[in-house]
C-alpha cells in the first residue's frame, strides 16, 4: 500500500516537472537588463565628475520620442542627469499630443527617480536671432515663461532662478556665414543672463564660442540637442553623445545647480575637451599614470596609462603620440628632449590647447 502511494507520488511529481508548459514560457535572457555603459572620467579637485546632457526634445515639442524614452537613454548611456528642453513656444504636435509646457518634465520625473537619472525641469526660449535660442533650467513653471515678447521670456526666467545657457550659437539657419555676439548678447550677459553657451551642439563646435567663454567667465557646455532616436543618432560604438561634464560636490540636484552657477563645467564631444585650463589639466593628470622601465644614457622608456575614454594626443617640437582611451602608450624619449606637450584634443581657447610637462 505504502509503496503504491509513494509511487503514485513520484508519477505525478514526474509530471508536474517533465510536463510541456503550452501556456506562458518565459525568455528574459532576451532582455537588455545591465545595458548600462559605463563612462569612464576621473573625479578631479575633489569633485564628482558628472555626465550631464542639458539639451533634448521630445514630442511635447518638435521631438518624435515621449519623455520616459530620454531617460531610459540617459541611463543606458551612462549619464548622471538631463534637462528636457522642449520648445516652449513651438510645439507642432500640441494638437496630437495635447499637454502643455511642463508635460514632458512631469512625464518623465517618475521614470527618472526609478532609474535614478537626475531629471532638470527646463524648457528652449525659442526666438530668432538676435538673441536666438536659449535653454533655461531649474525652472518652476516652464509655460509661465511663453510670453509674447522675448525680453519678458528671460525676465520672467530669471524669476524662477534659471540658469541660461545660449544654444548653438553659430547654428547656420539662424547665423549662415559666421558665429556673432549681438548687442542683445552684451545686454543679457550684463543682466546675468547668459551663463553658459554651447560651444558644441549635436555635431557641431564653435571654438569662438569658448573664446566668448574664457574672455567672459562663463561655462562652457556641450549637449545633444537630440530630436530623434539617440542611438541611431550617434556613432555610440566608437563615442559618447556630447555631454556636458558638471564638477559637483555630490550627486544630485542641489549639487548640480551650485556647480552650474560656479562654472565649474568641462564640454566633452567626441574626443574633445573644452574648457577652463585648471580643470583640463587636472583631467589629465587624474587619468595618466606613468612608470619608467628603462634607461641608458641616450635615452628612456616608458609605459603611459590612461584610465580615461579620452585618448590623449601629445605633441612636443620632436615627439608626438597618443595616449589611447583606456589604454597605454609605449615611449622612448631622448634624455635631452624638452618636456613640454600640447595636448592637440584638449582645448582651452577656440585654437589654443593644453600645455603640459609629463611628471617623469
Ligand atoms: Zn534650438
Ligand atoms: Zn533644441
Amino acid at each position: 500500500m505504502k509503496t503504491k502511494i509513494v509511487t503514485a507520488i513520484f508519477l505525478l511529481m514526474g509530471i508536474s516537472v517533465f510536463a510541456q508548459n503550452v501556456n506562458n514560457i518565459q525568455m528574459p535572457e532576451l532582455l537588455n537588463n545591465n545595458s548600462r555603459k559605463t563612462i569612464n572620467v576621473p573625479n578631479i579637485l575633489g569633485y564628482q565628475t558628472l555626465k550631464c546632457d542639458f539639451h533634448m526634445h521630445t514630442v511635447f515639442s518638435d521631438g518624435i520620442v515621449w519623455p520616459t524614452v530620454r531617460v531610459d537613454e540617459a541611463w543606458n548611456e551612462g549619464l548622471d542627469a538631463i534637462a528636457i528642453t522642449d520648445h516652449i513656444e513651438r510645439n507642432p504636435s500640441k494638437q496630437d499630443v495635447g499637454g502643455d509646457d511642463n508635460s514632458s518634465y512631469e512625464i518623465a520625473l517618475p521614470r527618472a527617480q526609478q532609474k535614478n537619472i537626475i531629471l532638470i525641469h527646463a524648457g528652449e526660449i525659442t526666438r530668432s536671432m538676435p538673441p536666438g535660442h536659449f535653454n533655461a533650467l531649474f525652472l518652476k513653471n516652464t509655460q509661465a515663461v511663453d510670453t509674447e515678447n522675448w525680453r519678458d521670456a528671460f525676465t520672467e526666467a530669471k524669476k524662477q532662478g534659471a540658469y541660461l545657457i545660449w544654444n548653438h550659437p553659430g547654428w547656420k539657419a539662424q547665423q549662415p556665414d559666421t558665429c556673432l555676439w549681438w548687442d542683445e548678447h552684451t545686454e543679457l550677459y550684463n543682466k546675468g543672463m547668459i551663463n553658459a553657451i554651447e560651444v558644441f551642439n549635436e555635431k557641431e563646435w564653435y571654438p569662438i564660442a569658448l573664446d566668448w567663454c574664457m574672455d567672459k567667465n562663463i561655462a562652457p557646455h556641450s549637449a545633444s540637442d537630440i530630436h530623434g532616436i539617440n542611438s541611431e543618432m550617434y556613432n555610440l560604438e566608437d563615442y559618447h553623445r556630447p555631454m556636458t561634464l558638471v564638477l559637483a560636490k555630490e550627486r544630485n540636484l542641489e549639487s548640480i545647480r551650485e556647480a552650474l552657477f560656479a562654472n565649474r563645467t568641462i564640454a566633452y564631444f567626441g574626443n574633445i575637451l573644452a574648457g577652463k585650463k585648471e580643470y583640463l589639466k587636472a583631467f589629465f593628470e587624474a587619468s595618466v599614470e606613468i612608470h619608467a622601465f628603462n634607461e641608458n644614457n641616450k635615452e628612456k622608456s616608458y609605459i603611459i596609462k590612461n584610465a580615461s575614454d579620452v585618448p590623449f594626443q601629445l605633441s612636443s617640437s620632436n615627439k608626438s603620440f597618443t595616449i589611447p582611451a583606456n589604454g597605454e602608450a609605449l615611449v622612448t624619449l631622448p634624455s635631452n628632449f624638452k618636456n613640454e606637450f600640447v595636448i592637440k584634443n584638449l582645448f582651452i581657447k577656440g585654437t589654443e590647447n593644453l600645455q603640459v610637462s609629463l611628471n617623469l
